[in-house]
């Protein structure tokens, strides 16, 4: 098994230390090419805006939604997050689609940059979580489990085999989320 994290922008080297801790073949995935030679693939935190159009440039967008239908795993955190919505409700932008929720890449507040919270989540237990400039899952259609709630909205949610988290566990000493995203690719 290898594990693809886009390398476009963003933290993706904290993905891929993470994936090292855990003993697990990876490499940064920055073009259709390096996509082919994954399994699975981890969208990092990082600017939604850039990271969508990077993609755009060589087909690494498409080439992404043919490997989705091909059943490889994805997990989105934060702005890969955004990237893997449905739907982004305030912004022009448009995704991958790839999983049936809204996101608002603003709702928690211009203001409230980074904030910390205690989760439960489900199969994991309690788990410290790290937000930064976090987006919001506003809606979500009933084929989306929410593994994990803050305030009321989902903040990890699998459908299928997409897993999204509006927080970053790349962050934290805690490899418990990569771990569950790792049972899902064969
Ligand atoms: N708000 C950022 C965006 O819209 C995401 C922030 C993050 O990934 N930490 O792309």
């Amino acid at each position: 098994m290898k594990v693809g994290v886009l390398g476009l922008q963003g933290d993706f080297r904290e993905h891929l230390q993470v994936l090292k801790r855990l003993d697990v073949e990876a490499r940064d995935v920055r073009t259709t090419k390096d996509l082919a030679e994954v399994n699975a693939l981890i969208l990092p935190g990082g600017e939604s805006t850039t990271m969508v159009h990077l993609m755009a440039q060589d087909g690494l967008d498409q080439a992404i939604k043919e490997r989705h239908r091909k059943g490889m795993p994805l997990y989105g955190t934060c702005a890969g997050m955004i990237l893997l919505a449905q739907e982004i409700v305030d912004s022009k932008l448009r995704g991958l689609g790839l999983i049936d929720i809204a996101v608002s890449r603003n709702a928690y507040g211009r203001q409230v940059d980074s904030f910390e919270a205690d989760l439960q989540i489900k199969n994991i237990g309690a788990f410290h979580a790290v937000f930064i400039r976090a987006p919001k899952i506003i809606r979500r259609s009933s084929s989306v489990e929410a593994l994990a709630e803050h305030e009321g909205a989902p903040v990890l949610a699998r459908q299928g085999h997409v897993l999204v988290s509006s927080f970053h566990p790349e962050l934290t000493n805690d490899t418990r989320i990569h771990e569950y995203f790792l049972s899902m690719v064969d």
